[in-house]
């Protein structure tokens, strides 16, 4: 089946109150897929500042009836759309494939993640609950918890699907409507969901869908003085200027950034299964998770035979076209594609050994094995900077502190991995790595109800979880004096 027709009947225009339409000046980008990029796949809505103002104004319109809405009957409404991605669930992931690279064995995944991201946060429309605060006698203080408005939602391309459902389900349980902004990479599952939604009952203006690029559409969505919030996530550097651009009308902003995250692993750790996980830590995705696990710090009297087991894993992984379930698909686009070979450049310039890997692929498309190098200390870029692509990096460690200092050496701080058979050496270190979110013996360990987020240059919010509808709710107090006599 051809793209047009897995979109069909949404189209590779906006989406804004229910309906498509053209950027207002008609113009337009491609948008190619990374196993054949060569190929454009769509000619895609190219929005900008007016149209941005247009999805806002709709967004502003459909919110008092979206936030009038009973709790319960926002939940069951929600429990459609979930249901409704669930019976769109190939044709979504199949778009995702095409657009972004990943393995179909990946998107199938994380699609299944957006019915459950739904489904999780229908549970909890109805469970935003507010308080009492005892004053004394005479007064009653009440605390309510209530839907900000306008949601803005700035996607990256790496889980685009997943990213969006991560934030939109939460802001929509709350009351919230969205305008979104997705990846000038993969704009297309965003579109093809916005018909899905609409399809399910999802009322007009309740989710709106505007393409570009990140310096127009983007930009202006994180300007907009119309919006409420921001639920951004992607690079630092973009982190800072959405940051900026809130601060001129002072709205809050939910930032989801990068990592460079270490995988500790302890000699008492039984090897064969650490070496299994340490691979899907950092292969997974083709390297292009934010919490990659892209720095092996081993300690150094099985740092041999970990590595040996890991390269001997990784080279048995597949690498081809997404449509084809491989372990690794191609990376996202050819632009990050001559970035990630550039760190690949570098590792040789700063001294590393290759493994494994260490050059791309020779065959079109965006293609890179997994790469591990050796003989890497903390001086190195490739150390301390994030590549987001399938590179893994290792350095040896003698004890317990210096295992810490080097995972703790690092501007990012989103996740880590410790994998040892110490129960108290893992809370020893759980509770002093500097991330916002530690697995112990199982990488990517957790669930939609366990709080993602980081600190450090990784951001300081929280995603997933009900603490995530702090993120699209205020709290408004109520004191009230009443009279004790009569
Ligand atoms: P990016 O910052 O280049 O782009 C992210 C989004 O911001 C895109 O939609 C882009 O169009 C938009 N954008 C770009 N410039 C903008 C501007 N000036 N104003 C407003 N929006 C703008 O990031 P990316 O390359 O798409 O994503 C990769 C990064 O995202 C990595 O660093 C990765 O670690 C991070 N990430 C973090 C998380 C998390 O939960 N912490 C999750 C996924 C990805």
């Amino acid at each position: 089946m051809g793209l047009a027709e897995l979109l069909a009947p949404a189209q590779p225009r906006l989406f804004i109150g229910g309906g498509w339409c053209d950027a207002a000046d008609g113009a337009t980008f491609d948008t190619r897929d990374p196993a054949h990029d060569d190929c454009v796949l769509a000619d895609v809505a190219r929005g900008g500042a007016l149209d941005i103002d247009a999805a806002v104004t709709a967004a502003r319109a459909a919110w008092p009836a979206w936030a009038a809405t009973a709790p319960a009957d926002r939940s069951a409404c929600l429990r459609r759309l979930a249901d409704a991605v669930e019976a769109a669930a190939e044709t979504l992931a199949t778009i995702e494939v095409l657009d972004n690279g990943k393995s179909l064995t990946l998107a199938r995944a994380e699609v299944a993640g957006c019915v459950a991201y739904l489904h999780y946060y229908a549970g909890a429309a109805d469970k935003i609950q507010g308080e009492t605060v005892p004053l004394g006698d005479g007064y009653l203080d009440y605390v309510q918890r209530e839907p900000l408005g306008v949601s803005a939602h700035i996607v990256p391309w790496n889980a685009p699907l997943s990213m969006l459902c991560r934030s939109l389900a939460p802001a929509l349980a709350a009351g919230n409507t969205a305008v979104v902004k997705p990846a000038e990479q993969t704009p297309l599952s965003a579109l093809k969901l916005a018909q899905v939604l609409a399809d399910a009952g999802l009322p007009n203006g309740v989710f709106n869908v505007v393409t570009g690029f990140g310096s127009e559409a983007g930009a202006a969505l994180a300007a907009h003085a119309g919006i409420d919030s921001i639920t951004f996530t992607g690079s630092v550097a973009t982190g800072r200027a959405v940051l900026r651009a809130a601060a001129e009308h002072v709205k809050p902003v939910v930032v989801e950034l990068g990592g460079k995250s270490p995988q500790l692993v302890f000699a008492d750790a039984g090897l064969e299964q650490v070496a299994r996980e340490v691979v899907k830590g950092i292969f997974t995705n083709s390297g292009q998770y934010c919490d990659a696990g892209s720095r092996l710090l081993v300690e150094q009297s099985v740092a041999e035979p970990l590595c040996e087991r890991v390269v001997g894993i990784a080279r048995e992984l597949s690498v081809g076209p997404g449509l084809d379930a491989p372990d690794l698909g191609p990376l996202v686009s050819r632009e990050h594609f001559e970035r990630v070979c550039g760190y690949m450049t570098l590792a040789r310039q700063e001294g590393a050994r290759a493994l494994i890997g260490g050059a791309p692929l020779d065959r079109p498309g965006c293609f890179v094995p997994p790469t591990i190098y050796a003989d890497v200390s903390p001086a190195m870029r490739i150390y301390r900077e994030e590549i987001f692509g399938p590179v893994l990096t290792v350095t040896p460690f003698a004890d317990e502190d210096e295992a810490l200092a080097l995972a703790n050496d690092c501007d990012y701080g989103l996740a880590a991995g410790v994998f040892t058979a110490d129960i108290d050496r893992a809370l020893r270190l759980a509770s002093r790595i500097e991330a916002g979110y530690i697995m112990v013996n199982e990488y990517f360990a957790g669930g939609i109800g366990a709080p993602f987020g980081g600190c450090k240059l990784s951001g300081y919010s929280r995603e997933r979880g009900l603490v995530a509808l702090e993120n699209y709710t205020r709290t408004r107090n109520v004191v009230i004096r009443w009279k004790t006599d009569r």
